[in-house]
């Protein structure tokens, strides 16, 4: 039986019915916590998702939201509330991709992913924080106040041509993660984010699905696999749970070491 390292408290995961924040709902459900399954299209997919939270015995509900929409986020937080009575921890996880060259970027391209995959960190944190800062520390629950974990990517360190929305709204996680760290460190809230590589989930597809592409993807990661969602799912408990007390503002990378840059072994 696993470890309920979070048993009792109340996780919002965004993007939870695909991927990564599947497989992050999924692993904190299985340590304990109950989950809102946030989902903005495909409400099948976050029922299922549901359904396997529940048969690990903690509660989960699927709550549609559109992250970069303030009304939608601050109709979620008031509906987990209701439900649940509080918030302990909150996955940032909803995001996307609009890929192009910077100059045939349409404004329309470029505004989609700083609005779902920045302003929706912001929309959620402001929200979770309010919560965490009404109710104070739940001893029984948690030494914290309340977590915030930030889905960020390599991309906060490494440039990424043809993706420039894209690398820059996760360099824009990382001082809001930062700054939120430093803002409300003294009340006890942490703020962390999690920087994948490349994981197997439908955002990358082109990446990993014909040999010819996950060989050439080989030749950026030394440790020469790819990752998988539940490789996030065991970061995000230990950056929910009491084990990672002592850590807030950091940036961890989860990358098969992906930055340190494989290309450097043999040249340079
Ligand atoms: P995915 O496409 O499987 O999942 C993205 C999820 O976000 C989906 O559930 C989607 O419906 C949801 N979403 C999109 N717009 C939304 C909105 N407006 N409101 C609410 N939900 C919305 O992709 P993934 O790989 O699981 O990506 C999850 C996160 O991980 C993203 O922030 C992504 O940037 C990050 N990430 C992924 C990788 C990777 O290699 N897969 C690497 C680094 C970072």
């Amino acid at each position: 039986m696993a470890d309920k390292k979070l048993a009792g408290q109340i996780a919002i995961v965004t993007g939870a019915n695909s991927g990564i924040g599947e497989g992050v709902a999924i692993s904190l459900g299985e340590a304990g916590a109950n989950v809102v399954v946030n989902y903005v299209v495909n409400p099948d997919a976050a029922n299922v998702i549901v359904d396997k939270i529940k048969s690990f015995g903690s509660n989960a509900i699927a709550i549609k939201a559109d992250v970069s929409k303030e009304d939608q986020v601050m109709n979620m937080f008031a509906q987990t509330i209701q439900q649940f009575g509080t918030v302990d921890i909150l996955v940032n996880n909803a995001g996307l991709q609009r890929d192009a060259k910077l100059h045939e970027m349409t404004l329309a391209q470029w505004q989609l992913v700083i609005d779902i995959n920045l302003t929706g960190q912001f929309l959620c944190a402001r929200e979770a924080i309010k919560e965490f800062l009404r109710r104070g520390i739940a001893p029984e629950r948690s030494v914290a106040c309340g977590k915030i974990i930030c889905m960020s990517s390599v991309h906060e360190m490494i440039p990424w041509a043809g993706h420039a929305n894209y690398a820059t709204s996760k360099g824009g996680i990382k001082m809001l993660m930062q700054t939120m760290a430093q803002e409300y460190g003294r009340q006890k809230i942490r703020v962390n984010s999690i920087c994948p590589g490349a994981i197997k989930t439908p955002i990358n597809t082109t990446a990993w699905s014909t040999p010819e592409a996950y060989n050439s993807l080989m030749n950026l990661i030394p440790y020469n696999r790819i990752g998988v969602p539940e490789d996030i799912g065991k970061l995000a408990v230990f950056l929910a749970s009491d084990d990672s007390d002592y850590i807030t503002g950091a940036s961890i990378f989860i990358d098969g070491g992906m930055t340190v840059f494989e290309g450097f072994a043999t040249g340079g």
